[in-house]
């Protein structure tokens, strides 16, 4: 009986290592944007303004870098070859990097959004209400954010 008991804690705890391994290899960071030269990918407009941009990491490891979070969900809509593995989205509040997958955002009219309509991220869900309340915007999750899109931001021609 005790050496079954040690066979499953021994089974558990390489099911945990191996869970961690490959957590480990999954961790990817943001590719490294530069302000006032890099392009973005959608619209060809000079990166500026690192509250609005964002950037995608490919299953290939090839990075996508854009000037706002509209274009980054527009052209991954447009390029199902190019799947990505991993989105960023910068903080509004902090300029820090998010995973945007878990971020909270705002659509919003924001005078300095690159497209005029903005979508800008939080990471609490918290300080996108705060936000949205002033700016009289929509508080969406990543999911409801990428439909709100396409539906609307997506089928303009
Ligand atoms: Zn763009």
């Amino acid at each position: 009986m005790k050496y079954m008991q040690f066979l499953t804690l021994g089974c558990l705890l390489g099911a945990v290592a191996l869970f961690a391994a490959c957590g480990a290899s999954n961790a990817v960071g943001a590719p490294e944007i530069y302000y006032g030269q890099d392009v973005c990918e959608e619209c060809s407009m000079i990166i500026s303004d690192a509250k609005f941009a964002a950037a995608t990491l490919d299953l290939k490891g090839n990075a996508h870098k854009f000037d706002d979070i509209g274009g980054m969900l527009i052209f991954h809509m447009d390029h199902p070859e190019l799947q990505a593995r991993a989105y960023f989205v910068h903080d509004y509040d902090t300029g820090a990097w998010l995973r945007g997958e878990e971020a909270f955002y705002v659509r919003a009219v924001l005078p300095d959004a690159p497209m005029g309509d903005g979508i800008v991220a939080f990471a609490e869900r918290a300080a996108a209400e705060n936000f949205a309340a002033r700016v009289q915007g929509q508080v969406f999750k990543f999911d409801e954010l990428r439909l709100n899109v396409h539906l609307t931001l997506h089928a303009q021609p």
